[in-house]
């Protein structure tokens, strides 16, 4: 066995209430790696075709990686399961101390199947596993359960993950919550976890992660940590997190403003990392072992939200809860925020749901509840719909639990004209009217729109390069291209569940360095493109079992419809050649058919068809 894998993951049962172990088999580790990967092929081979992601078959997994645990910089957790908001793959990422201590209980994931009949939590003591009843947790928010497991378990040092009331009720985008300030965030984790009747888990673990070559293992941390130390887009996260973005995306003309019906915002700068400094921040803190400490943790000092502990309002939820709403209060925006992450809701996608119920109030097509008016800016509104979804207590919360492509859906009328969403999944806070790859990105990112799948953006809008060549943003061609390099290696090292914030700075070849160092299996930059190529090939080929329809690879309609009002971009809008040149491009590097299937040859090539089945013991 290599070094660094702990070599087994712990299958556990709700139903029966049951665990034990399996081998990682060989095969797995080698073609592979670990977190999505993992993910990605344990779902295909453990979920049944067609599974109702509320079904006690689909599996809740929490996977590592080989370098989780060890002193390699900014490593973060992820979670995988079939969506409910989308029916597709769903991977998401957590920062903090759990997946850590996953390992160090002795597991590479946890997978968790079944369902409990009444509320539990689940408890690991490295090899002691318990289902622990959970009713007296249950309908507290995500922190308070935190705070009482380990107040029941009397260590403070227990690593916890959480779900809130949303989680509970089933609300499609709920969130799982990692500690206090970490969750993974996307897709509806958290209602998976509510629909196992699943509360917390708990982890301990004593064990250490053994590394094959100490020495060299230290040189290549000492050189991944040179990498963070000379990429400037590491230092800008070290001083404002992602809070800067906000002035960027507004000066470029991506940022959501009014459910994307813009692409600047007027009042944007009191979002940005200055404008929450003056209110909000304190101090930084960081997941474990991170010397990027990106959060800026504090509380809001001034005004009618103050008291309360905060961490940074990070850009996607500033853009998507502040400027998408047309609030610039930001610390209004970091009280919403906060209660999204108590009750434990994906703060993008809510902010997405209310922006759309924001702009059908305005249109005639939602009534005002209990006297709120429904407009833009309105804070006591979208504080009021966030109780409302959080809780379904009534006819809007119901509605809007179930995301814009749903609501919109059973509204009728024009409401799909405005509902901002790629399969389903809300979309994230960087409208791509004028930068056409970034479009193709959303088009294809295998979880639905997704900003963490490759983004362009940044090269496109600010002409920078790539290959030695200046990029052009509205051009089209070549960009199928450059989005599947980037897509790729992003895939490739989420096998190593790194933090993207980290893969800013560390190199390839560092990556494939501290790999060797810590397996002892020879590992080279390149192979991260090759893994990132077959598992977007294991993911399209699960979302196709599931029902994906390749005439959902699209984007929302006000994205084609709609010409950009302002902004350097102004007058963009996708047409339909430019999406169906990019999209047949795509397909066809992917070796994918024109209906953007894999073809039988392709997934030969790249390694998913000689893939043995993943067979669980019990
Ligand atoms: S960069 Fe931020 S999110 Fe990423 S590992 Fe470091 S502290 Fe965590």
């Amino acid at each position: 066995m290599p070094k660094a894998w702990m070599g087994k993951f712990l299958f556990v049962d709700l139903g029966s209430g049951s665990s034990w172990t399996q081998e990682v088999p060989d095969w797995m580790r080698s073609k592979l790696m670990g977190g999505k990967a993992f993910g990605a092929k344990l779902l295909t081979d453990l979920t049944p075709a067609g599974c109702d992601p509320f079904a006690p078959e689909n599996p809740l997994m929490i996977m590592t990686g080989p370098l989780t645990g060890t002193s390699a910089p900014s490593m973060r957790g992820c979670v995988v399961t079939k969506s409910p908001l989308t029916g597709t793959f769903l991977d998401s990422y957590f920062g903090g101390y759990f997946s850590p201590e996953v390992k160090y209980a002795g597991y590479d994931g946890i997978i968790i199947l079944g369902q409990a009949q009444e509320p539990v939590y689940l408890w690991i003591d490295d090899d002691r596993v318990e289902v622990r009843p959970a009713a007296h947790l249950w309908g507290q928010d995500a922190l308070e359960a935190n705070a009482a497991v380990k107040s029941e378990l009397n260590d403070e040092t227990v690593k916890i993950l959480s779900i809130g009331p949303a989680g509970e009720n089933r609300v499609l985008y709920s969130l799982i919550s990692c500690e206090y300030n970490r969750q993974a965030g996307r897709g509806g984790a958290g209602a998976v976890m509510g629909s196992k009747h699943l509360k917390a888990i708990a982890v301990r673990g004593t064990n250490t992660v053994t590394i094959h070559d100490p020495e060299a293992f230290r040189a290549a941390v000492i050189q991944a940590n040179a990498d963070l130390e000379k990429s400037e887009d590491v230092q800008a996260m070290r001083d404002g997190g992602t809070a800067p973005a906000v002035d960027f995306a507004n000066e470029t003309g991506l940022l959501p403003s009014r459910n994307f019906q813009d692409g600047s915002f007027e009042k944007a700068s009191n979002l940005s990392d200055i404008g929450q400094s003056k209110h909000l921040w304190l101090n930084s803190a960081a997941c474990l072992g991170c010397p990027i400490r990106c959060s800026k943790m504090g509380a809001v000092r001034t005004g009618k939200y103050a008291g309360f502990i905060t961490d940074i309002v990070e850009y996607e939820s500033a853009a998507l809860m502040g400027s998408n709403l047309g609030i610039s209060d930001v610390r209004a925006v970091a009280h919403l925020v906060k209660l999204c992450d108590r009750f434990g809701m994906d703060s993008m996608s809510t902010g997405g749901v209310i922006g759309f119920a924001m702009e059908a109030g305005e249109r005639g097509l939602l009534e005002s509840p209990d006297g709120i008016s429904l407009e833009f800016g309105n804070v006591q509104a979208a504080e009021y719909l966030i109780r409302s979804i959080a809780f379904v207590d009534n006819d809007l919360g119901k509605l809007l639990a179930q995301g814009v492509k749903r609501a919109a859906a059973a509204l009728g009328g024009d409401a799909s004209a405005f509902a901002q969403h790629v399969k389903g999944l809300e979309s994230p806070a960087w409208g791509p009217r004028g930068a056409a790859g970034t479009g193709l990105a959303f088009m294809t990112a295998d979880r639905g729109g997704c900003h963490q799948r490759g983004l362009p953006a940044p090269l496109e809008v600010t002409g920078g390069e790539w290959e030695g060549k200046p990029v052009q943003a509205l051009a089209v061609e070549g960009k199928a291209d450059m989005l599947i390099q980037m897509q790729n290696y992003l895939a490739g090292t989420d096998a190593l569940v790194k933090c993207d914030f980290g893969g800013f700075g560390v190199q390839p070849e560092t990556y494939a360095a501290l790999l060797s160092a810590a397996t002892g299996e020879r590992h080279t930059a390149d192979e991260f493109d090759r893994l990132g190529e077959r598992i977007w090939n294991l993911t399209r080929n699960f979302n196709l079992r599931e029902g994906l329809n390749p005439a959902d690879d699209t984007l929302p309609k006000r994205f084609m419809q709609d010409p950009l009002p302002s902004g350097p971009n102004k007058g963009h809008r996708f047409s339909a050649q430019d999406m169906a040149f990019m999209l047949k491009d795509y397909y066809s590097l992917r070796g994918w058919d024109q209906a953007g299937r894999p073809t039988e040859e392709t997934l030969k090539k790249v390694g998913v068809q000689d893939l043995p089945k993943f067979e669980k013991s019990s």
